[in-house]
């Protein structure tokens, strides 16, 4: 864990542009080390991709998303409608850079250095969560009872051999179950599944919009500025950055753009180019039905998040690449419904809300936090991927040391 010794900040205004879980993160951050904060967003804090993610804190998730003989797998991606990844094939031309990178990305040596950074990312995250939980007054949202990841059998799980032996080289401890196991910890899981690992020290936030409002709320009760306006532009002056809006103007001495999938749109025009692309996933709510599991459950076969939300029981997941613009695919939605009323028989009756949101995505799945190059002043927390809520606390200490030792 690192030292928790913050370096305060020279009194300054910062703007930080997106009030998602990691914009909101990161404005408690710099006002708690002396930093005059605008947090501006063109909706409310946490109605982006943190409004409805599966909650887990999962801090083994070292493997990147392209892992080697990804490529083999495009085909499956382009052609199932049941694959749990899925390629629009109209929005193609549009994916074929980032998708390139994405391939390169799959190599030993890439999946390593992805692995490294992403472990370095996560270390501590859980003991963060859970303090910052105390601090904005909702300690309750965090449960520690472990994530439990689900096979149909010991083939299946002998066919992930590779994520697990690195999540084992990286310390974390993986105690492999049949069915009597599972049903010990959780004796609602259908008979499909006969095999399992169970996490014992992973942690999840049971209603992730809740946490990013209760951290917003903080931050604005401390005195920091929520502001509502979308962000059309940002022009470097001679003492910093002006913020152009739709419904005002700005200035700061340092902008941090945290506007998850959208951020290319204010990027793109500063020459600040980052292959970023949106990964849709989506959730289905079973309302009230959050006590059919005690702690995350991984359909690992099918790559679907069960969560005991405080809501009801979430089942999120899917990767679909179509772009920003396209209306949601509520057949990727319907997959996970009927995936869940066959899981967990007693969902037969309970209804459903369906979701879908966009991952910000980097083709090598780290995420970037940092001075942009070559403009001073401006700063990124972009391209958190599938781990946004795990890493948001830990990449608001990154730019909070880096802002403070430049
Ligand atoms: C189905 C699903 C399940 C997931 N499960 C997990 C999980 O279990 N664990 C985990 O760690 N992660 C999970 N994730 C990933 C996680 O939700 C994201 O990585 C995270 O929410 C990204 O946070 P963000 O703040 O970067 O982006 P967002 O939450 O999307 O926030 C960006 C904000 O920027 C604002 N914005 C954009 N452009 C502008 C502009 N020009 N001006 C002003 N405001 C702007 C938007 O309105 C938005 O509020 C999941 C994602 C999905 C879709």
């Amino acid at each position: 864990m690192h030292a928790e010794s913050p370096r305060s900040l020279a009194p300054s205004t910062i703007a930080v542009i997106g009030a998602g879980i990691v914009g909101c993160c990161i404005a408690l951050e710099l006002q708690k080390r002396g930093a005059s904060v605008l947090l501006i967003d063109r909706d409310q804090p946490g109605q982006g991709c943190s409004y409805g993610n599966s909650g887990a804190i999962s801090t083994s998730s070292v493997a990147p998303l392209a892992m080697p003989g990804v490529l083999a797998s495009l085909p499956k991606m382009l052609l199932d409608p049941e694959s749990p990844l899925r390629l629009s094939l109209a929005y193609l031309p549009a994916a074929l850079p980032w998708l390139a990178r994405f391939v390169m990305s799959a190599s030993p040596r890439g999946v390593e250095d992805a692995a490294q950074r992403l472990a370095a990312l996560h270390h501590g995250a859980i003991e963060r969560h859970e303090a910052l939980t105390r601090e904005v007054g909702v300690p309750g949202l965090l449960l520690r009872r472990g994530h439990l990841h689900l096979y149909p059998d010991a083939a299946a799980l002998a066919a992930d051999a590779q994520g697990w032996a690195m999540r084992e080289r990286f310390g974390f401890q993986c105690e492999r179950l049949d069915r009597a196991g599972i049903e010990a910890l959780e004796p609602r899981v259908g008979r499909r599944y006969q095999a399992g690992v169970s996490m014992a020290d992973q942690a999840t936030i049971r209603n992730p919009l809740r946490y990013v409002q209760a951290i917003a709320s903080t931050f604005a009760a401390r005195g920091g500025q929520v502001i509502r306006d979308e962000i059309r532009r940002l022009a470097p002056v001679s003492d910093g950055w002006v913020l152009h809006g739709t419904g005002g103007t700005f200035h700061a001495d340092r902008a941090v753009v945290a506007t998850g999938a959208w951020s290319r749109r204010v990027l793109d025009p500063l020459g600040v180019r980052l292959r970023l692309e949106s990964q849709r996933g989506y959730h289905v709510q079973f309302a009230g039905a959050g006590d059919v599991v005690s702690r995350t459950v991984v359909l690992a076969d099918r790559k679907i998040f069960v969560t005991p939300m405080e809501g009801g029981l979430r089942v999120g997941g899917t990767v679909e690449i179509a772009g920003l613009k396209r209306p949601p695919n509520m057949h990727r939605a319907a997959i996970l419904e009927r995936v869940a009323r066959e899981t967990f028989p007693e969902l037969a009756s309970t209804p459903a809300a369906y979701w879908m949101g966009h991952r910000p995505c980097m083709p090598d799945s780290v995420p970037v936090i940092g001075p942009a190059p070559g403009r001073p002043g401006l700063w990124l927390a972009v391209g958190h991927g599938h781990l946004g809520l795990t890493d948001s606390v830990n990449t608001a200490w990154q730019i909070a040391d880096q802002m403070g030792a430049a």
